[in-house]
């Protein structure tokens, strides 16, 4: 089993008891082993966060995109980031780490200059490519903060033991060490990763702007209309917040009312439902457009 490594060097490091470290890699190795639908990447990206942060008893982790035709990543799903409150030197010192070692062969370790926080850098390759990386952060109450050495080489293993799994998930074609890489199947890697780079893009734009409140109604509407034709030109949709279901953000209310509301619009088990989102520009996910429903009618599905 490839994740056998993995456990070795986890048990030697003593942070969980044997029978809690087998749940923990078990449940990593199923998660591994399951297919993932393009519509499900984000779920697949959160489970293998939690799972990875367990393992490897950070306080927080996330997962950094590299931008189309840019030298710099992105930061993209974490988790624990905001719990851990980083100081603004330290976020800088987070981000300037990455960049700096995401284009190294295995992982790297640096501490925040105030020396509260360790980070790990782990960058994801594809080839001879780097895609993206994830970062570990330790605190300096937490128990694996002092191991620097060991906390490397656990997520090299890591690593190792998802990155098939990782790439069959981003849609990266399988890389054959017997073949010299066939352009096509390049060209079709290179496109995924731009179509993740605007899904990104987007999110990054909506992200700073939530919490916003627009003008009136029209604004509102107008805001939701351009966001839906760009989304739907792309193949996404937002997620609802509610229900997890690929939603189309519209927004409610007479033209000529002052205030409107916005509401995620989707399919439910065939029944076109509504969940509300309030009246400030909600806070929002971007996902891939699910497959054409069964005999559908029209609209978000
Ligand atoms: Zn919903």
């Amino acid at each position: 089993m490839t994740l056998d490594p993995l456990f070795g060097q986890l048990l030697r490091l003593r942070r969980h008891d044997r029978t809690r470290l087998r749940q923990l890699v078990d449940a990593l190795d199923r998660l591994c082993h399951q297919p993932v639908p393009p519509w499900q990447t984000d779920v697949y990206l959160q489970q293998l966060l939690a799972g990875m942060r367990q393992l490897l008893d950070a306080c927080a982790v996330a997962f950094w995109y590299r931008c189309f035709g840019g030298s710099s990543l992105v930061i993209g799903p974490y988790l624990g980031m905001r719990e851990m409150r980083l100081s603004s030197q330290t976020r800088t010192t987070l981000d300037e780490s990455v960049q700096r070692f995401w284009q190294r062969n295995g992982a790297s370790h640096v501490q925040s200059p105030d020396g509260s926080t360790a980070i790990i850098v782990a960058p994801v390759h594809h080839g001879l490519q780097t895609v993206a990386t994830f970062t570990f952060l330790f605190s300096r109450s937490n128990a694996a903060f002092g191991q620097s050495q060991e906390n490397v080489e656990a997520a090299n293993h890591l690593q190792s033991a998802i990155q098939s799994s990782l790439h069959a998930a981003l849609q990266l074609p399988v890389v054959d060490p017997r073949w010299s890489a066939d352009p096509l199947e390049q060209l079709t890697s290179q496109v995924h990763l731009i179509q993740r780079s605007i899904r990104q893009t987007i999110e990054l734009y909506l992200n700073r702007r939530a919490g916003e409140e627009l003008v009136d109604v029209a604004a509102m509407q107008s805001f939701a209309t351009q966001l839906h034709q760009l989304l739907d030109a792309h193949g996404l949709r937002v997620r609802c917040p509610e229900c997890g279901h690929a939603a189309i953000l519209r927004c409610s209310g007479a033209a000529t009312d002052q205030r409107g509301n916005f509401v995620f619009d989707h399919y439910i088990d065939g029944r076109r439902t509504f969940h509300g989102a309030g009246s400030l520009l909600p806070r929002l996910r971007i996902v891939n457009k699910p497959p054409r429903r069964k005999r559908a009618s029209a609209t978000s599905g």
